[in-house]
């Protein structure tokens, strides 16, 4: 057990060296300061001097230099011990010394004195061997050679571990501070004590206390709590961080971790803590989670106000996310009333109650003398506190009972529509930089959606009135078939009693007159005419109430059939008809039919006297629609006349010799868009008519299942 007069002045390494040396050399082993200070001899050197094994470094060196003398027996000079001589630059190699210690025999011994220097050279302490001479110990020539050899190895490697430990340390971008066991420190590098801010004494021996270290709260720290003196105690101490105040009071957060540092038997000799400056690191990552904050928060008040449909939504979701954001007590819209320059605040806002919310209000007269200021681009801060807010502001400030507010304007095609107040910034903040940014942002967005909400309220109401009128149009409609129905069906009676009452005069009077019985035939040509009219109409009325049946309707076919029932009419008029393949159409035949019957028969009815008619039936089919084509050559129209036609009841060039009732193109368009389908003609006087029809086209499946 090496005997240590104190805790050595040493850095850490170069003490657990000492250590290890003292135990692995043979010869008595003497450690001395450059000032000559024994601090540390081993139990051999003990022995040697006729001391105890475990006496103390104190005493040892006390003896050392009482009875030391030179192989003269002349006691040494003051200033002028080995050690001194070593440390003042003399090597000794082999040097004879007598020793006289009270009470025992003369003996004689042999010193060797070397400087131990660190990486650059510079002398850290002083070693001294010593051997005896004397024949009584067993020194061997060859022993002392071994010795000799050890201890140049082992100085040298000592050397070059204490200047690599040095270079190691300094070149360490974290502070790193040792020691020892009391807490003076033993070693702290330049980057130590950057962080720290206060050089160490050159003496290195201030204790760590020194310092004014604080918890992250700032409030001063127990010194059993520091890291390096839980490290003395034997805790390994991770990651820990605190507050180190400087002089001026300013604080550098810094994170530390400390370890123990044990001799090789494990006891604790010292601790080392290795720490970090991360002020500007924590700051950052403060800064950057408040921005993630800010950008949540935007997120939210973006989702809120693009999904929101109504106003007050609107307005709850900015007034909550805003004072949360803006961090104050209260946040309200004020919104212009129509036309004029007055701003009131709507509910709901943020921290203030319903009845509060008429203080909030901006008569004309105060938004004109704000307005210069709240019309800029950048939302405005008024604070009592910034000096800034001048009469105007000041005005404002009383009127809504507030210290600081900053307002931003709400503004949609270059109109100010209203304005986004917060107020009374919280815990004495001021608004800064961060909230203009902020609330520029948001402004216009708020401002669109307060505009989209206005907007579609406005057309829901428009559709809910286009609605209620389409209602009322189709109840009116509907009972205009049913009275349509019921005349209809209601005059064939009296109809039916002319027609008999006609016949019987015919038969009862034989007699008649030419002129009597063409009146009577008159009569009857009338109430045929009639019969026809009520059944066209009884047909259009019928169409009107009925559901047309939806299946696959084999166009071509249904052109045959209606072509079949005018055949004798087209052969009379010397007609040449085309029909193309048709695409299928989904829809009722039966209804469909009906539909080519009435526009063959006009194109016979409007033929031009003189002209063999000509009739074309041609059809695509493009984006699930079926558009079929009827031309003829007959007598046109004016195409000022193109809708016209469809109305029940016009006739337009058809002269009074033409049979027809004006209710076919009408009867035809209502079948038409009972099936969702579209019919439009164009013609030219003197040259034809086309009559176009667009239907869905047939269901491809039902198609399939009907071609099986
Ligand atoms: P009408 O019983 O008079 O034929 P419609 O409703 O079928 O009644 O036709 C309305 C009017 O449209 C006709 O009176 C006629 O003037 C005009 N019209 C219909 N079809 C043709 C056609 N193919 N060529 C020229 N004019 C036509």
């Amino acid at each position: 057990m090496p005997t240590v007069s104190h805790t050595m002045p040493f850095d850490a390494t170069l003490s657990a060296y000492l250590g290890t040396l003292s135990h692995l050399i043979t010869a008595g082993m003497l450690v001395s300061t450059l000032d000559g200070e024994i601090v540390l001899v081993n139990s051999a050197a003990c022995t040697l001097l006729g001391l105890p094994a475990d006496a103390s470094a104190a005493t040892c060196a006390a003896w050392f230099s009482h009875y030391m003398r030179d192989r003269q027996g002349r006691p040494f000079p003051p200033g002028a011990l080995p050690q001194q001589q070593v440390a003042h630059g003399t090597p000794l190699q082999e040097l004879d010394l007598c020793y006289q210690a009270p009470d025992a025999p003369e003996r004689r011994f042999r010193l060797n004195g070397q400087q131990l220097c660190d990486g650059v050279g510079q002398p850290q302490a002083i070693l001294l061997l010593l051997h005896a001479v004397s024949p009584e110990l067993v020194t061997t020539t060859h022993q002392y050679a071994d010795l000799q050899n050890r201890f140049d190895t082992l100085t040298l490697r000592l050397a070059r571990q204490a200047a690599q430990f040095q270079t190691v340390i300094s070149s360490l971008p974290d502070g790193v501070t040792v020691v020892d066991t009391a807490g003076n420190i033993l070693h702290m590098n330049e980057v130590g004590q950057r962080i720290l801010g206060q050089p160490l004494a050159s003496d290195l021996t201030e204790s760590v206390q020194r310092y004014d270290v604080r918890t992250l709260a700032g409030d001063p720290m127990s010194p059993a709590d520091l890291p390096l003196a839980r490290a003395l105690r034997g805790e390994q101490v991770f990651g820990m961080e605190h507050l180190i105040r400087g002089k001026s009071g300013e604080d550098t957060r810094i994170t530390v971790s400390a370890n123990p540092v044990r001799s090789q038997e494990g006891e604790i000799i010292g601790a080392v803590a290795i720490f970090r400056d991360v002020t500007r690191r924590r700051q950052q990552e403060q800064e950057r989670e408040q921005r993630l904050l800010e950008l949540e928060g935007l997120r939210e008040i973006a989702q809120a106000t693009a999904l929101a449909r109504k106003e007050t939504t609107i307005y709850e979701a900015l007034v909550v996310r805003l004072a949360h954001l803006l961090q104050t007590e209260t946040c309200v819209l004020l919104m212009r009333d129509g036309d004029n320059e007055n701003f009131h605040a709507r509910a709901p806002a943020y921290g203030i109650v319903p009845d509060q919310l008429a203080r909030f209000t901006l008569r004309a007269d105060q938004w004109t003398s704000i307005r210069e200021h709240v019309e800029l681009d950048c939302p405005q801060v008024i604070d009592t506190r910034d000096g800034f807010a001048g009469s105007v502001g000041l005005q404002l400030l009383q009127t809504f009972g507030v210290d600081n507010m900053i307002l931003s304007r709400l503004t949609v095609r270059e109109r100010v529509i209203g304005l986004i107040v917060a107020c009374n910034k919280r815990e004495e903040g001021y608004f800064d930089e961060r909230d203009i940014r902020l609330l520029q942002t948001v402004t216009p967005q708020a401002a669109l959606a307060i505009e989209n909400s206005r907007l579609y309220m406005h057309a829901r109401q428009i559709s809910t009135e286009a609605r209620a009128q389409a209602r009322h149009l189709s109840r009116i409609n509907d009972e205009l078939d049913a009275f349509t129905y019921s005349v209809s069906h209601d005059l064939r009676a009296p109809l039916r009693a002319i027609t008999g009452f006609t016949h019987l005069l015919e038969r009862s009077l034989p007699e008649l007159s030419e002129r009597s019985r063409h009146h009577l035939t008159r009569i009857q040509v009338n109430v045929d005419k009639m019969g026809n009219l009520i059944d066209a109409l009884l047909a259009f009325s019928r169409a009107g109430r009925q559901n047309p049946e939806r299946a696959p309707v084999n166009t071509r076919a249904v052109v045959q059939e209606a072509l079949r029932l005018y055949a004798q009419n087209l052969v009379e008029c010397g007609a040449h008809v085309y029909v193309a393949e048709l695409p299928f159409v989904q829809g009722d035949s039966r209804l469909l039919e009906q539909v080519f019957s009435n526009l063959i028969s006009n194109a016979i009815k409007y033929r031009r006297p003189d002209t063999p008619l000509q009739l074309q039936i041609t059809g695509t089919q493009d984006d699930g629609m079926v558009t079929l084509q009827m031309r003829d050559n007959g007598i046109g129209f004016d195409m000022r006349y193109h809708d016209k036609i469809f109305q029940v009841f016009q006739r337009l060039n058809a002269g009074e010799t033409t049979e027809g009732t004006g209710i076919g193109l009408a009867l035809v368009r209502k079948i038409i868009e009972r099936h969702d389908g579209r019919i439009w003609a164009e013609g030219t006087p003197g040259v034809g008519s086309t009559f176009f029809i667009e239907l869905p086209v047939a269901d491809e499946r039902k198609e399939y299942q009907r071609d099986q």
